[in-house]
């Protein structure tokens, strides 16, 4: 938690000036004794808003909650305070959002519970409620005074409340980058930053359950890796692998998903591709880029040989599954690899020459 800053008043949430803003207590604080509404900063909050008429929907919960009930239910309170008051505090909120809200739902205790700050407050308000109806006052100065003393008290109280919901607030931030991470490290390639093998299949599995019109699986293997690894070491491997990875993220498709398979074999789901001439053109592009990148050795500065990769594609068909899909893209590229590497092979090259 980070607890280093300090919150920002509550004033900054209700801007309004000290005549405005005492226009609106004075509509509040008789419906509050009206309805018998316990004098914490949680319905003063509540009862203000209400009374500056901004949140509709507060407004008619609070008319039928009045209605519907003789007391009025705190659990309701600290909901709607929740929902019209500290909303955009929390609506961020994904990973264990229910933890914090206990922790919120403690807060807010602790400051309901307040007795000295209710108490003073409810005497107050009584006092000023009875002040405010008199049209023509001697004491209305002790009686502000006094209003604005409990008033003091109580925004100290709300202070400190939004000062711990802050804290909560870091809290979720934490949680949520946490998440964030988890789900980065479950679904990402930490080599390329791709896509792993797990979430590729789980996507295509999806996609083609969904509908297959329009799928196109583009399959590519680095040629000749092993000898580049021999020659090279495995450390510039690596960085080759990287490379490529970044390559296929700048050059993606929109709605496309690129993968790292296996070890320097990728995967890339192309959508929105009606034939394989458009997949064909797209691993083209790709052959063509990987074939162009030139990689250093750092202490040296030794530019290395070209890196060439092989493509097998495939167009998904009615009745194509996972498995039969993945079958046909890898039997293009063994044929890529047979022709003689560093090229493009459709899994049916008549459709793609006669395009
Ligand atoms: P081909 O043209 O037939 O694909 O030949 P190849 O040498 O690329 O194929 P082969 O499957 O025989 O070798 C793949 C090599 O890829 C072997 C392995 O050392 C290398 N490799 C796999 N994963 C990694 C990795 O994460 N880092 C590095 N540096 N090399 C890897
Ligand atoms: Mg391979
Ligand atoms: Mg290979």
């Amino acid at each position: 938690m980070s607890l280093a800053t300090k919150a920002p008043s509550l004033l900054e949430l209700y801007p309004e000036d000290t005549r405005d803003a005492a226009a609106l207590l004075k509509q509040a604080v008789p419906l509050m004794v009206r309805h018998s509404i316990p004098p914490n900063p949680v319905h003063y909050a509540l009862w203000y808003t209400y009374s500056k008429g901004q949140e509709p929907g507060l407004n008619r919960r609070l008319d039928k909650i009045v209605k519907d009930f003789d007391s009025f239910p705190a659990e309701t309170a600290a909901k709607l305070f929740r929902e019209y008051i500290i909303r955009g505090e929390l609506e961020e909120a994904q990973a264990k959002q229910q933890q914090v809200i206990n922790l919120v739902d403690d807060i807010e205790g602790d400051v309901s519970h307040s007795l000295v700050g209710s108490r003073n407050y409810q005497l107050s308000l009584e006092q000023g409620l009875a002040a405010l109806q008199e049209p023509l006052m001697d004491d209305l100065p002790s009686v502000l005074s006094e209003l604005q003393e409990s008033t003091q008290l109580m925004q100290d109280q709300q202070e400190k409340f939004l000062y711990r919901l802050r804290a909560a607030q870091g809290e979720i931030q934490h949680l949520r980058s946490q998440l964030d991470r988890a789900h980065a490290a479950a679904t990402l390639d930490s080599l390329t930053q791709v896509f792993n093998r797990h979430a590729f299949t789980r996507l295509l599995e999806k996609t083609l359950s969904n509908d297959h019109q329009g799928v196109a699986l583009v399959m590519l293997d680095i040629d000749y890796f092993k000898q580049f690894n021999d020659q090279y070491g495995h450390p510039l491997g690596d960085r080759v692998l990287q490379h490529v990875g970044q390559l296929l993220r700048d050059l993606l498709p929109p709605r496309a998903m690129a993968a790292r398979y296996g070890g320097e074999e990728f995967c890339i789901i192309l959508r929105d591709c009606p034939d394989l001439s458009m997949a064909y053109t797209y691993a083209e592009k790709l052959r063509e880029k990987i074939q162009s990148l030139r990689i250093k050795v750092r202490r040296t500065d030794k530019v290395l040989d070209s890196i060439t990769a092989s493509f097998g594609i495939a167009l998904a068909e009615a009745g194509d599954n996972l498995e039969s899909l993945l079958t046909r893209a890898d039997d293009a590229l063994y044929q890529a690899k047979h022709n003689g590497r560093n090229q493009v092979h459709p899994e049916s090259p008549e459709t793609v020459l006669s395009a």
